[in-house]
């Protein structure tokens, strides 16, 4: 089972990463491991200079079953069939005639498309060719000092493979849905009679002057709104001022 779907949103199945040119085998393994981690799997590599290696599994360091299924490629575009939409990454901004986006912009589209995507990666020494490029419908930059730009490899696949797991996560729903009709959320009435009945129990303790409320009460109202309270969160919350109040009337 992928570990993609535990958390039940679309699985990143859809997304391959694609390293072009790649010299140190080193970059190859530890780029296995930057992908695994975040829940990705599909590796392609273009031409490599030396691939299988020793070095390469050593990096790896657990993820090289990612290595076994890597696909070599003799060129970029036999590594784009089947490919819908593919991203260029590049640590420079010359020669791109449209913006680079975020990691965390393209993650967010990525993440939701349903078709197959490539995100490409250039040559240590010198990035994507301008041919390489321009074969790619959208260019990645990550943010950068602006007089040091260049990651390693392997750094830049971690960062945009972090940005897909937290696009793909926020996807999923946070917390699983109460079930409907055992516990729902709060409804409107009951929240405001929690407003009112804390209310009433903070006054009963001399914390609360309805002579001069200031903004007390709408703040509780914030509080109690934002808090996404279930019914029977709620139905504990006024069981416990109940309890208070009637220590209090006893005067205990
Ligand atoms: N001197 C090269 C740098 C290559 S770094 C150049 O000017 O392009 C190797 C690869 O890491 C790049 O091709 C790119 O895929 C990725 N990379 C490095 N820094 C990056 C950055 N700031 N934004 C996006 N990708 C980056």
């Amino acid at each position: 089972m992928s570990s993609n779907t535990e958390s039940g949103a679309a699985p990143l199945d859809h997304v391959r990463i694609v390293l072009v040119g790649t010299t140190h085998p080193g970059n190859i393994g530890a780029t296995a491991r930057a992908m695994k981690v975040m829940g990705l799997s599909a590796l392609h590599l273009v031409a490599p200079a030396r691939f299988p290696s020793a070095e390469a599994t050593a990096r790896a360091a657990g993820a090289d079953d990612i290595l076994a299924r890597a696909r070599v490629h003799a060129d970029l575009e036999d590594a784009l069939v089947g490919v819908r939409t593919v991203y260029g990454t590049t640590a420079r901004e010359r020669h791109i005639d449209w913006p680079a986006q975020s990691p965390r912009e393209a993650a967010a589209a990525i993440a939701a498309d349903g078709e197959e995507v490539a995100i490409v990666f250039g040559r240590e020494r010198s990035g994507l060719t301008n041919q390489e490029l321009d074969r790619c419908q959208r260019a990645i930059h990550i943010p950068t000092s602006a007089t040091f730009r260049s990651l390693n490899l392997a750094q830049a696949v971690q960062i945009c493979a972090y940005e897909l797991r937290l696009a793909h996560v926020a996807a999923a729903p946070a917390t699983p849905a109460p079930r409907e009709g055992r516990d729902p959320p709060a409804a409107a009435a009951e929240l405001e009679g929690l407003r009112a009945h804390t209310l009433a129990v903070m006054e009963a303790v001399g914390y609360y002057d309805p002579a001069q409320p200031k903004l007390l009460e709408r703040r509780l109202q914030r509080l109690f709104n934002r808090a996404g309270l279930l019914h029977s969160e709620s139905q504990i919350l006024r069981g416990f001022l109940a309890a208070i109040a009637q220590r209090v009337s006893r005067g205990d």
